[in-house]
C-alpha cells in the first residue's frame, strides 16, 4: 500500500509539471521531459490527469511494445485507474476528473479493441472483468445524468457495463440480464412515477425466477423507499445507491465472494429496521381529516384583494428563443451538484476541498456554452398562457375569455396539524374562489433548450468523450431552468405586467424575492405528475414548443420545465406531504380515477398502506 501511495505521489507530481507546462506556451522543457518517460507511464500519467489528447498514439506505442495487446490494458492503464480509484475513494479526487480519466482509457481502449479481438481469435485469451452489470432508467422516465456517471465509474473500475438508455420497459431489461448473463440489475429514476416502476421490476425479477442482486438510485429513490417498497418483492439482494461514489463499493461488495454475506446482513439489518420503524410509526406526524385542513385553508382576503389581470392574456409562443440572453440567468450551484461537488457557486470556486476542480470545471462549461451559442448546438422554445380562473376548493377551472371552461386542473391539500394562524396549503387557495365573485387569473408555461442535443451526445459518444457529454446535458439542463426564470420575469414585467417596474439580479431571482410562484408539477406543492397532461393540453405545448411528455409524464426533451403561475402576493412554495385516504377518495373523483389509480399516481403521499 505504502509503495503504491509513493508511486500515485510520483504519478501526480509528475503529471502536475507537464500540465503546468502544457498550459504556458514555451514551456517545451516539461513536454520533452514527459515524452522521453517510458511510454507505460505516460499512459498511467494521462489517465491519472484525463489527459485525452495523446490516447492513442500513447495506447499504439505501448501496444508495439507488448507481447499481449490486453498487458497495455491489464498493465499501464489498470493501474492509472487503479491510482483514480483509490484518490476518488479518498475524497482526493473528484468526479469530473473521474470522467475525463475515464474518457482517456475509453479512447485507449478503443484503439487496443480490434488488436485484443485478433488476438482472441488466435490465443483465446479473454480479459476479466470484475462483473458484468445492466443498467437502465426505468420505463416512463428520461433522465440519465447520474446514471451515465455511474456507469463511468463502474468501468472505470473495470466492470463491464451494459447501459440500455432510458425508457426501459422491465421485460427487456430483465431479457437483456438473462441474454448476457449479468451479475446485476441497476435501475434508475428520476420522476416519483418511477418509484413505482422500479418496485414492478422487482417484482418481476422475484415471478420470473432472477437470483442478480438489484441496485437501486436516481434522484427521488431513498434508503427507506427501498427497504419499504422494494425490497420486499424480490428475495435476492435488494441495494440502493446514494450516488456515484457509492455505487463501486456496493458492486464490489455484491460481486466478492467473501463479502457478500456480511454485506447483505449488514443491509437486510438496516432495511429491517426502517420496516420495523415504519410500522409503529411512532415518529410519524399525526394528519388532521380532511375536513378539517379544508376549513383551515388559506385565506386570500378576496373581499379585500383585487387580482391583476394580464396585459397580454392567451398565448404566447417563444420559438428559438436567443440564447445568449437566457445565460445570464443562469443558477450555477446545481451544476456542480450535478457532478456531486458539493457547494453554493461561486464560494464554491475557491472553496479549499473542491475549489480546484470545480474551477476547472467551470473553465470546461464556460467554453461549452460559448460553442453552444456560437455554434447553435441547442434550440430553445417555449409557450406560455395566461387565462382567467377560479377555484372550487381543491380544483382550479380555467377560462376561456367568454367565462366557458378550458380547463379543470386538480390540486391536492396539507393534513398536517398546524396551529391555527399557519393554514393547511393547497395551489387553489391562491385563485378566487368562483362564489367570492372576483375575477382572477392564472397562467401556465413549458419550455425546453434541449432541442437539437440529441445529435451532439452522439457525435461524443462516437469518439468515447462521455465527460463532454454529460457536460453538455448538465448544460442544457441549467440553460432549460434558466429559460424558465427569464420568462418568469417577462411575465411579470410584461406579459402579466403585475410587476413593471420589478428589477432583480440573478441572486435575487435564484432567491425567489419576486412576487408569485411557478410550481411544477410532480414537485412537492403539485406531485401528481398526471397533471401535465392538461397543462401540455392547454399550451398545446407539443405543437408550440417541440415537448413530449412520456407515458409517465416525463418531459422529452429532458432539459425542459414546465408549471403553472400564480400571482398572488401571498402565494408560496410549500410541500403537500402525506394525505388521508378520505383527500385520495376525494381526489379520485375528482380525476375520475379508481381508487387504485389514484392510489398507483400519489403512491410517495399516502399517509397509509393501500390495500
Ligand atoms: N434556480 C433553480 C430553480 C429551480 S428550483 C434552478 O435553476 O435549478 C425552483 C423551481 O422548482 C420552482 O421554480 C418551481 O418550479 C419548482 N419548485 C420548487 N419547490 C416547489 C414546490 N414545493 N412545489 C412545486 N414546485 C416547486
Amino acid at each position: 500500500l505504502n509503495r503504491r501511495a509513493d508511486a500515485t505521489e510520483r504519478l501526480l507530481d509528475f503529471a502536475a509539471t507537464y500540465k503546468k507546462g502544457k498550459a504556458q506556451p514555451g514551456a517545451e522543457s516539461a513536454k520533452d521531459e514527459w515524452r522521453s518517460l517510458p511510454v507505460a507511464k505516460r499512459l498511467a500519467h494521462a489517465l491519472v490527469h484525463g489527459i485525452d489528447a495523446y490516447a492513442e498514439v500513447d495506447a499504439e506505442e505501448a501496444r508495439t511494445q507488448s507481447s499481449r495487446p490486453l498487458d497495455v490494458i491489464e498493465g499501464p492503464l489498470m493501474d492509472g485507474m487503479n491510482i483514480v480509484g483509490d484518490l476518488f475513494g479518498a475524497g482526493k479526487m473528484f468526479l469530473p476528473q473521474v470522467v475525463k480519466s475515464a474518457r482517456v482509457m475509453k479512447k485507449a481502449v478503443a484503439w487496443l479493441l480490434p488488436f485484443i479481438e485478433a488476438e482472441k481469435l488466435r490465443s483465446g485469451d479473454v480479459g476479466k472483468s470484475n462483473g458484468k452489470i445492466v443498467m437502465a432508467t426505468v420505463k416512463g422516465d428520461v433522465h440519465d445524468i447520474g446514471k451515465n456517471i455511474v456507469g463511468v465509474v463502474l468501468r472505470c473500475n473495470n466492470f463491464e457495463v451494459i447501459d440500455l438508455g432510458v425508457m426501459v420497459p422491465a421485460q427487456k431489461i430483465l431479457d437483456t440480464a438473462r441474454s448476457e448473463n449479468a451479475d446485476m440489475i441497476g435501475l434508475s429514476g428520476l420522476i416519483t412515477p418511477s418509484l413505482e416502476e422500479m418496485a414492478h421490476v422487482a417484482r418481476e425479477m422475484q415471478r420470473q425466477d432472477f437470483h442478480l442482486p438489484l441496485l437501486i438510485g436516481g434522484a427521488t429513490t431513498s434508503r427507506a423507499h427501498t427497504a419499504l417498497k422494494i425490497d420486499p418483492h424480490y428475495k435476492s439482494p435488494t441495494v440502493w445507491v446514494k450516488d456515484a461514489s457509492r455505487a463501486v463499493g456496493v458492486a464490489q461488495s455484491l460481486i466478492t465472494r467473501e463479502l457478500v454475506d456480511a454485506f447483505m446482513e449488514k443491509i437486510r439489518a438496516e432495511y429491517a429496521d426502517i420496516r420495523e420503524r415504519h410500522k409503529d410509526r411512532g415518529n410519524g406526524k399525526r394528519l388532521v381529516s380532511f375536513e378539517k385542513a379544508r376549513a383551515q385553508r388559506f385565506d386570500g382576503d378576496w373581499a379585500n384583494y383585487r387580482p391583476p389581470a394580464p396585459r397580454q392574456p392567451g398565448i404566447s409562443v417563444f420559438e428559438d428563443f436567443p440564447l445568449d440572453e437566457i445565460v445570464p440567468f443562469i443558477d450555477w450551484s446545481p451544476f456542480f451538484n450535478a457532478w456531486e461537488l458539493a457547494g453554493r457557486y461561486p464560494a464554491i470556486l475557491s472553496d479549499d476541498v473542491v475549489g480546484a476542480q470545480a474551477s476547472e470545471l467551470f473553465a470546461d462549461a464556460q467554453t461549452m456554452l460559448d460553442r453552444i451559442i456560437k455554434e447553435k448546438w441547442l434550440k430553445a422554445s417555449g409557450v406560455i398562457g395566461l387565462w382567467r380562473a377560479n377555484s372550487l376548493d381543491e380544483d382550479i377551472e380555467v377560462l376561456h375569455a367568454d367565462g366557458s371552461v378550458l380547463a379543470r386542473l386538480h390540486c391536492l391539500r396539507q393534513q398536517a396539524d398546524k396551529p391555527v394562524e399557519r393554514p393547511d396549503f393547497c395551489l387553489a387557495d391562491f385563485i378566487a374562489p368562483r362564489d367570492s365573485g372576483v375575477e382572477d387569473w392564472i397562467g401556465a408555461f413549458a419550455v425546453t433548450a434541449g432541442i437539437g442535443i440529441d445529435a451532439h451526445i452522439e457525435r461524443f459518444q462516437k469518439d468515447y468523450d462521455d465527460y463532454s457529454a454529460i457536460l453538455l446535458k448538465a448544460l442544457a439542463d441549467r440553460l432549460a431552468e434558466a429559460f424558465a426564470e427569464c420568462l418568469h420575469q417577462r411575465v411579470r414585467r410584461e406579459h402579466w405586467g403585475y410587476a413593471p417596474d420589478e428589477s432583480l439580479e440573478n441572486n435575487a431571482l435564484i432567491a425567489e424575492e419576486y412576487r408569485g410562484i411557478r410550481p411544477a408539477p410532480g414537485y412537492p406543492a403539485c406531485p401528481d405528475h398526471t397533471e401535465k397532461a392538461t397543462l401540455f393540453r392547454i399550451l398545446d405545448a407539443t405543437a408550440r414548443a417541440g415537448i413530449t411528455i412520456t407515458e409517465n409524464f416525463a418531459m422529452v426533451p429532458t432539459a425542459a420545465v414546465s408549471g403553472w403561475y400564480f400571482s398572488h402576493p401571498k402565494s408560496q412554495y410549500f410541500v403537500v406531504g402525506k394525505i388521508s385516504r378520505e383527500q385520495v377518495l376525494d381526489y379520485a373523483g375528482r380525476k375520475g380515477w379508481s381508487l387504485l389509480e389514484a392510489e398507483r399516481w400519489l403512491a410517495s403521499n399516502l399517509d397509509y398502506d393501500p390495500e
